[in-house]
């Protein structure tokens, strides 16, 4: 018998999908890891579960107490379930630029919620940097500070990438990523290079992040913007230290949401925006490589979080962006 024991033991051991359009397209693997088929919907439930797990672990979060954290929406998300199931409190503060969808979950989910203007990380109202001073003032309460916090990164090098290492059989020639926290693209590429250091990390950039010039250069610049959430960052954050990134690839929107489109229509997956920087990166870096590599990403989480912005035609044109076979 294979029962898993509630919320916390039904996270990760996700699915490693082949995702055939895009094999036939470059004649590469491209290879997916489903994320989004974790029990809160996406990749951050495996973050959340090991920061609160690390905070019980040092006695700073006690029965009874509160989870706090600042959050584009899939952190809370994963954290909302896991208090329930642990019986904590759980206060998020998201900037109001996130989808309604994600707002009005957290709520569903019983969080609570405030949401903030969105201004730069500089601004010490910052998301981020407000929600470390409500922790503070809070009693029995924990800042899960899930951009610095390493347990962020550890989870994904215990098990995600653990998994992904026994799902290909160590047989894979490239990880590629973009990053919000970077826990999920440090926590892979260190396991991965530590088994294997042929193995080439890439980190893929939306426009309107730094992080791509970052790699390139070491200097962060930021151009444009994008549509996606979850992903780009203006800072390298504690997550990333340290951490080998042997090239960047940056993904303009219309790549992406063509990459969304096409997952949807062809390959029977329904996925959120940063699906599409993740794919479009590895079809660019299949294209690099040549035929007959394997590459594997992340499947971050699904489309009916951005059902009013990503699959919705007149928002889509509000952006300048057109809706694929429409
Ligand atoms: N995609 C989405 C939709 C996300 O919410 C996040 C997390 N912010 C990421 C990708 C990136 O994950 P990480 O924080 O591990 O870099």
């Amino acid at each position: 018998m294979d029962i898993k024991n509630g919320f916390v033991g039904a996270v990760g051991n996700t699915p490693l999908i082949r995702l055939d359009s895009f094999c036939e397209e470059t004649g590469c693997e491209i290879l997916g890891k489903a994320e989004f088929l974790n029990p809160g919907g996406s990749v951050k439930d495996r973050a959340a579960l090991y920061m609160v797990e690390a905070a019980e672990r040092q006695g700073l979060l006690k029965p009874g107490g509160t989870v706090v954290e600042g959050t584009a929406g899939n952190t809370g998300i994963g954290l909302a379930h896991i208090c329930n199931a642990k019986g904590y409190r759980c206060l998020i503060i998201i900037p109001e630029t996130q989808s309604q969808e994600k707002i009005d979950l957290l709520r569903t989910l019983g969080a609570e919620v405030r949401t903030v203007p969105a201004v730069p990380y500089k601004d010490p109202n910052n998301y981020v940097r407000l929600s470390g001073r409500v922790a503070a003032e809070l009693d029995n309460a924990i800042w899960a500070n899930q951009f610095d916090n390493l347990a962020n990164r550890q989870a994904h090098y215990e098990t995600t990438a653990a998994e992904i290492w026994a799902q290909t059989d160590g047989k894979l020639n490239a990880w590629v990523a973009a990053t919000g926290t970077g826990g999920t693209y440090a926590g892979v590429a260190l396991f991965l290079k530590e088994k294997n250091p042929a193995i080439k990390c890439v980190l893929a950039d939306p426009m309107g992040s730094g992080l791509y010039s970052y790699a390139k250069t070491g200097k962060i610049q930021i151009e444009g913007s994008s549509i996606t959430e979850g992903i780009g960052n203006s800072r390298v954050t504690a997550n990333m230290e340290g951490v080998p990134i042997d090239d960047a690839i940056q993904v303009e929107d219309p790549e992406a949401i063509r990459v969304v489109y096409q997952l949807l229509h062809q390959d029977g997956l329904f996925m959120g925006g940063s699906v599409g920087i993740n794919v479009g990166a590895a079809v660019a870096l299949a294209r690099q490589l040549g035929a007959g590599h394997t590459i594997v990403t992340i499947l971050c989480d699904g489309g009916a979080r951005y059902q009013s912005r990503l699959f919705n035609p007149a928002w889509l044109a509000e952006k300048g962006l057109a809706m694929p076979g429409a």
